[in-house]
């Protein structure tokens, strides 16, 4: 049986032998399925690409069709795969951009015809990866405080140091605050697992901002100066309480951590008639370099590691935020003037009333 006959999608299409005219329309009926896929697709016989469909001229270029397939894909492997005897699979490195990773999967039909498809699995390869350095960032900053603790207690077992008084006292200090800083990051962990768990459930409690902002500040009365100002009396958005209440907690925190010791921390509350409500919250301190600014969101970025570590930071509490304010469908920002100080802003739809 003859096959070497041209594909529609090349242009001249040669009409087959009369004895073969059942599995040429088969053919012709199965490239033109191929041709509307949204999945890259190439039919390749004897080494040569007779076919590619829309998406996978997109892909590589409509040059392929009737080029040697080891030159229109050139990864050896995927070379392999699609000329081997009874087809298979291999995965592309950078096929479409740098960091992209592909897919072939390459199927037999009729003895001697291949169907080809390409899948990209960048973004798969992509979140798995940023599991993976996310649980390897997590273990590493349980380690070093984990080390801590059993190094000291393992000096206080020794009678020498432990029947020392002042030393003891001095070691079980430290053992207290590394076990603390342990504490806060579980709890930011587990803040952001729960997070993660209810990302798609739109928040639906109706949530007066500025009674939440007038409590919280409140809680600062007699240990730092937090001011609020506002120009409403009541604020209502359609939120998660508890969240809403982590993201202005997390912000003054981080106001009075890197701000001037003790404040002055200004919250505004301001509705606007375009139907969003702006929250900020403004610290004098030293500011944030503009280089580090973009990447305060990421999971455990530090601007300055010594100043976030001696004030008890986990690294986390930005990224909380971002999330919890992606939850809400609202836009979070960070500006920050070097010297002069930082201002986080908020901004979320109100509910109707
Ligand atoms: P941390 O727990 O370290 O405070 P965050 O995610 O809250 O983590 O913040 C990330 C980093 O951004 C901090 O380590 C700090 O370097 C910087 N940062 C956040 N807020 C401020 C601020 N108000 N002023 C200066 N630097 C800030």
């Amino acid at each position: 049986m003859k096959d070497e006959w041209n594909y529609p999608g090349e242009g001249i299409f040669v009409e087959p032998p009369v004895e073969s005219g059942a599995r040429a329309r088969m053919v012709i009926e199965g490239v033109d399925l191929l041709e509307h896929l949204q999945t890259p697709a190439l039919m390749v016989a004897r080494g040569q690409v007779r076919f590619a469909n829309a998406a996978a001229k997109s892909l590589l270029g409509a040059h392929i069709v009737g080029q040697d397939v080891r030159i229109a894909i050139r990864d050896p492997k995927a070379v392999a795969a699609i000329l081997s005897e009874s087809g298979g699979t291999a995965r592309i490195p950078g096929l479409s951009t740098g960091g992209s990773v592909w897919e072939v999967d390459c199927k037999v039909v009729n003895g001697t015809d291949r169907i080809v498809s390409l899948y990209d699995l960048s973004e798969r390869v992509s979140v798995a990866k940023s599991h993976a350095d996310f649980v390897a960032n997590a273990s590493h900053e349980l380690r070093t405080p984990l080390a801590n603790v059993i190094g000291y207690v393992e000096t206080l077992m020794n009678p020498k140091a432990g029947s020392n008084e002042e030393l003891r006292e001095r070691f079980l200090g430290t053992i207290r605050h590394e076990a603390q800083r342990m504490q806060a990051l579980i709890s930011d962990l587990m803040s952001l697992s729960r997070i993660e768990a209810v990302k798609h459930e739109a928040p639906s409690e109706s949530v007066d901002v500025v009674h939440l902002a007038r409590e919280l500040t409140g809680e600062f009365r007699d240990s730092a100066h937090v001011e609020l100002v506002t120009n409403c009396e009541s604020a209502v958005v359609a939120g998660d309480r508890g969240q809403l209440l982590q993201v202005l907690r997390n912000l003054i925190d981080n106001a009075l951590k890197y701000g001037q010791p003790g404040g002055p921390v200004h919250v505004s509350v301001e509705a606007a008639s375009t139907g969003w409500l702006l929250v900020m919250v403004r610290d004098e301190g030293e500011g944030i370099a503009p280089e580090h600014l973009p990447r305060v969101t990421e999971r455990f970025y530090r601007a300055s590691n010594s100043r976030s570590r001696a004030a008890g930071g986990t690294g986390l509490g930005l990224s909380i935020v971002k999330h919890i304010v992606e939850r809400h469908r609202g836009r979070f920002d960070i500006e920050s003037r070097p010297g002069k100080g930082t201002t986080a802003s908020l901004m979320l739809p109100l509910r109707d009333q």
